[in-house]
Order: C-alpha cells, then structure tokens, then sequence
C-alpha cells in the first residue's frame, strides 16, 4: 500500500524533515533484521485525535526491545511524549503509528552489540489495511504451504523486523495464487496466525482463537476484541485450531491494529459460513469501532488524547 507522506518524523529525540529519516546502508538492522518496531493507530474523536492503547503497544516495543538487548535511550514517557508531538507536528486526526528501533551505523558483523540504537516514529494516514471493501463484505485466505517460525528459532512475543521475511514468504505466495491474505500453521499442524493478524472463528455463537503459545503475536487487537466480545456476552476460548476448524466455523474475521476487524468469506476456496460477514463480526466491529471514537464509557482508558 503506498505511504502518503506527512511533513516530520520524529528521529532520535527531534523532528526531522520526512525525507531527512534516513539510515545509512551498511546499518546493522539493514543487514540482519535487528530492528522492533509497533504498528499503533489513531483514532479521530470528539476530543481530537487519540491514540489506541498506546500503552500497550509501547510495553510490547520495550518487551521485544530487550529480547534482543537493545537498550531503547529513551523512556517510555519520553516516547509517549514523541508519539504526541509528532502526530500534533504533521496535523493528522486519524492516522497509523510506526515507531522503530534499530541496530543503526558503526560495526559490521552479526554481533550487534556495539551497533548504536536509533529510534524513528513516522505517521501518516492510513486506511483499511485489506482495503475498505474488506471491513464489510470479507477477504478470501488461504493457508500457506509455509510454516510460522517457531518459538525456539524466532520468538513470536517479539515484534521483530527480521521475523517478519518469514510472513513475507506467505504473503507473496497468497496473493500469487489470487488470495488476500495467508494464514499460517505453526510445526505441529495448528493456526497461528496470518502475515499481520490474529485470527478468529466463531461456532454456535462461540468464539475460538489459538493460544499465544500456539506461535502467534500476543496481538493487542485481539485483546481488546477478547474482552468486548465477553463483555457482550460471548464465550472466548483459547484453543489450538487446525485448517477444518476454519473451513466449518460460521464466521471467521482477522484482527489487527491495521486490519482492525476483517470479515473473512472464505478459506481455500471454501466459503465460511454464508461466505459474508456474519452477524457476530457485525456486532464485534460496531462495538469496536465505537470504542475507539471514544464513545463507549467502560473502554475510556483504551484511549490517549493527543491534544490534552
Ligand atoms: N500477528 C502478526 C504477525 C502481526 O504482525 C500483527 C500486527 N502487529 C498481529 C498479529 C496483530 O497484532 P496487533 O493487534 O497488536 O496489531
């Protein structure tokens, strides 16, 4: 999806002019993958722009930060700070947030200790992740001949942007074969998840979604999906699921903070359910949404306020 250019991004305590965040071609996270990074959105409300569960996705940075013994120079306030600045800095209302620490420029060699850290937050605006059709009438998934990396080789609980090549396998291979998206199996057989989203089914009114430790990012989406779908009365399991689980659910939707919740209509060219959105997705994304225009009182603290 092309970026659509805001005026600053924030570089290492300062704003900088958008073309002025650079890095140098011989950085360590160039060469090796040793960057983490947080994908957060911003929502327009009443009250301006507000930031989705900021705190959440900076404790997930710091988290996937030390998995790799990178020390973040900044601290968190520090980075809630920048996050605001720069959003009040390119104007935006809703937008996506894209924070990123890096091995940067100095030593050449696996060993990235010696490497400095530089941090960047970038934002723009940014729509549906599978595209505006996709909110409401689903995305057709298939699932990978490609395995998840499993947790002993490349942990999953970090955010990681060298872990991300393996997603990059699946999802050329899914959009080759004229899919949307893929879905993938971890070494034993079971979902874990697609390229950039959690995954859920939903059976008899219930609600299923693989354990984390099933291999698949602890997504804060699905968090706060979990927790509204209880709130509304569902039963949430989590729950190893293999491919038929997908092929018979009644309905089953992706979540992510850029997909947010995504209806899927069909698995391997078999259609779920009706092959549309089904009502329960319906029910999850109106709730879903409303919370994060703020209107939804039990949700308020979900929020961060850009402007107060
Ligand atoms: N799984 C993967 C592999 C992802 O990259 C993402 C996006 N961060 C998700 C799930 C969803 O996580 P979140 O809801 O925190 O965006």
């Amino acid at each position: 999806m092309p970026i659509t250019e805001a005026e600053k991004i924030w570089k290492d305590g300062a704003l900088v002019d958008w073309a002025d965040a650079n890095v140098h071609v011989l950085s360590h996270a160039v060469h090796y993958g040793s960057g983490v990074f947080e994908g957060i959105r911003a929502y327009a409300t009443e009250r301006g722009p507000a930031v989705w569960h900021l705190d959440e996705h900076l404790k997930r940075l710091f988290r996937s930060a030390k998995l790799y013994h990178m020390d973040i120079p900044y601290s968190v306030e520090a980075i809630t700070d920048a996050v605001r600045e720069v959003i009040r800095a390119n104007g935006l209302d809703a937008c996506y947030i894209r924070p990123v620490v890096l091995r940067g420029y100095g030593e050449m060699g696996v060993n990235p200790l010696n490497a400095p850290v530089n941090v960047f937050i970038a934002t723009w605006p940014w729509g549906a992740y599978l595209g505006e059709d996709a909110l409401e009438n689903g995305v057709r998934i298939k699932i990978s001949s490609w395995r998840r990396n499993t947790q002993n080789a490349l942990p999953s609980s970090a955010k990681a942007t060298g872990q991300y090549i393996n997603g990059v396998l699946a999802k050329i291979e899914s959009l080759k074969a004229g899919y949307d998206e893929a879905v993938m199996l971890n070494e034993q057989g079971y979902i874990t998840d697609g390229s950039g989203e959690n995954l859920f089914i939903v059976r008899d009114s219930r609600l299923t979604t693989p354990p984390i430790s099933a291999g698949c990012l602890d997504g804060i989406t699905r968090g706060s999906v979990i927790r509204i779908a209880r709130d509304l009365g569902y039963e949430v399991t989590e729950e190893n699921l293999v491919r038929t689980d997908l092929y018979n659910a009644d309905e089953c939707f992706f979540t992510g903070t850029a997909a947010e919740i995504t209806p899927v209509r069909e698995v391997d060219d078999r259609a779920v359910g009706e092959g549309h959105r089904g009502p329960v997705t319906k029910e999850l994304q109106g709730a879903f949404f409303a919370a994060t225009k703020g209107e939804t009182e039990a949700y308020a603290s979900w929020l961060t306020y850009v402007n107060e």
